[in-house]
């Protein structure tokens, strides 16, 4: 069988049995799909043979990149011993030893008080088990009332129906409105087009902190807690938050007693240039969710982790019901635990973060220069994930319209040029594994910014 037949063998398979995910399958039948075989390092390879640099980290889960040697090698060795047991009143080793970890990591990014591991399998679960966490830990303190979220809108926080609830991207969430629980809002500190005020984020003095506190002061004895993406609303179309933002918003949370979930799904493990977001703000939350980095990218496996007293809170006798009744079958699978120690062995051993500085200043410099192409309105980022908003007009920020699909046609060139990425709208965004070279980053960033241009022409 040659390449080719092998390809339309493969591609008529898809076409008849597959579903895709945030892909309308019929813009996706008139197309000829990629069908990825194998990886190497930041690269991933077609069936027809052609390599593409993984300029979206494999939709932003993949840290040392592929077929990392050390992280296969983990899997193998848990492999010899068992795939997968259950953590519904039993434990595992490698579920045991990586909490450890997990919470050392954590810990010293963090500070002391985040402790205890609750493991489930992706990010929507990890932002499920925070928001039951949340709302249950009111109730068994005997405090009533407190069965709300304050969100922000330009929030995401997955695709379960809870997750949903919480976010605030209109054209994900609005379709599913009348499923969903109630929800308080606060403005996105979205400076670029910022709904509160015309001054810069430099003299505005964070006019949408005080928005947030207005809806502290005034529904306070409702919010079980503030779910936030700490530094950068990914999904949003990667909204880097102002300085100072974040922290106000720990203080406004302390100050008017409700909890802080930070949801580090995309975030965490790095990606900022910190292991965790918060670090940069010197923020502690009082529930973190995490996933995709968790294992390098390697295997489903996300992590809910709380403090001693939130934990605390669901201690009791048997028959008082205050056990935390959420679990799922693969929570805390062993193959992924054992390939998130590897992650994190990984991550020491190869100075990870210290490794990603130059290419972080390299991503920095380059968002500047596309900054003023003509119709890219802001071009912004944090550590290894950035996102390049292009615009139909760039003096009155006017968007390009959903039918111009402008994010898409930049993506499109940018694989001609052999570049994987993906659009959020009219935003392209840049998220390689961090493990990238500076040499592949830099071919990387050039071919999407041509991509840019002759998409934007
Ligand atoms: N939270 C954030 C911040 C995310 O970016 C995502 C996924 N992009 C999720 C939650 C959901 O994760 P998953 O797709 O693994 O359910």
């Amino acid at each position: 069988m040659n390449v080719n037949d092998d390809y339309n063998e493969l591609k008529n398979l898809d076409h008849r049995y597959i579903w895709h995910p945030f892909t309308q399958m019929k813009d996706w039948f008139e197309d000829d799909p990629l069908i990825i075989v194998e990886g190497r390092e930041c690269f991933v390879k077609d069936v027809r043979g052609r390599w593409y640099l993984d300029g979206v980290s494999s939709i932003w889960v993949n840290v040392h990149g592929h077929r990392r040697a050390e992280l296969d090698r983990a899997i193998r060795e848990q492999l010899e011993k068992i795939a997968h047991s259950t953590m519904l009143g039993v434990s595992s080793v490698p579920a045991i030893r990586l909490s450890e970890r997990l919470v050392n990591t954590i810990q010293i990014s963090l500070g002391p008080s985040l402790s205890k591991v609750f493991y489930s399998d992706n990010g929507s679960t990890a932002v499920e088990a925070a928001l039951k966490m949340a709302f249950q830990y009111w109730r068994h303190k005997g405090v009533k009332g407190r069965n709300k979220f304050l969100s922000l809108t330009n929030g995401y926080h997955g695709d379960t129906l809870g997750a949903v609830s919480v976010g605030g991207i209109d054209v994900f969430h609005e379709a599913f409105g009348p499923l969903l629980f109630e929800t308080l809002q606060a403005p996105s500190p979205y400076c670029y087009r910022c709904e509160l005020t015309d001054l810069s984020p430099e003299q505005c003095g964070l006019e949408c902190l005080n928005a947030m506190e207005d809806i502290l002061r005034d529904h306070k004895q409702e919010i079980a807690a503030v779910i936030l993406e700490p530094m950068v609303q990914g999904a949003g179309g990667m909204i880097v938050f102002p300085p100072g933002y974040l922290k106000g918003v720990r203080e406004l949370c302390t100050r008017y007693d409700v909890l802080l979930i930070a949801d580090e799904v995309a975030t965490g493990f790095g990606r900022t240039g910190k292991m965790f977001a918060c670090e940069l703000e010197g923020v502690s939350p009082d529930i973190i969710c995490l996933s995709k980095g968790i294992t390098g990218g390697y295997l489903p496996l996300a992590a809910t982790v709380t403090t001693e007293e939130v934990f605390n809170a669901f201690l009791g006798e048997y028959k008082e019901l205050k056990t935390f009744f959420h679990g799922h079958s693969y929570t805390g699978n062993p193959l992924a635990c054992a390939c998130a120690l590897a992650s994190l062995d990984v991550f020491e051993n190869n100075r990870t973060l210290e490794n990603m500085k130059p290419k972080i200043d390299m991503l920095r410099t380059w968002l500047k220069e596309v900054s003023a192409l003509p119709h890219v309105g802001e071009a912004r980022g944090l550590g290894l994930m950035a996102g390049v908003e292009l615009v139909k007009d760039k003096s009155s920020r006017e968007s390009y319209a959903w039918e111009d699909k402008m994010g898409v046609r930049a993506c499109l060139k940018a694989r001609d040029g052999g570049v994987l990425i993906r659009p959020l709208g009219n935003v392209v965004i840049i998220m390689p594994p961090l493990a990238i070279s500076t040499e592949n980053l830099s071919r990387m960033l050039e071919v999407i910014k041509e991509a840019i241009e002759v998409a934007t022409a």
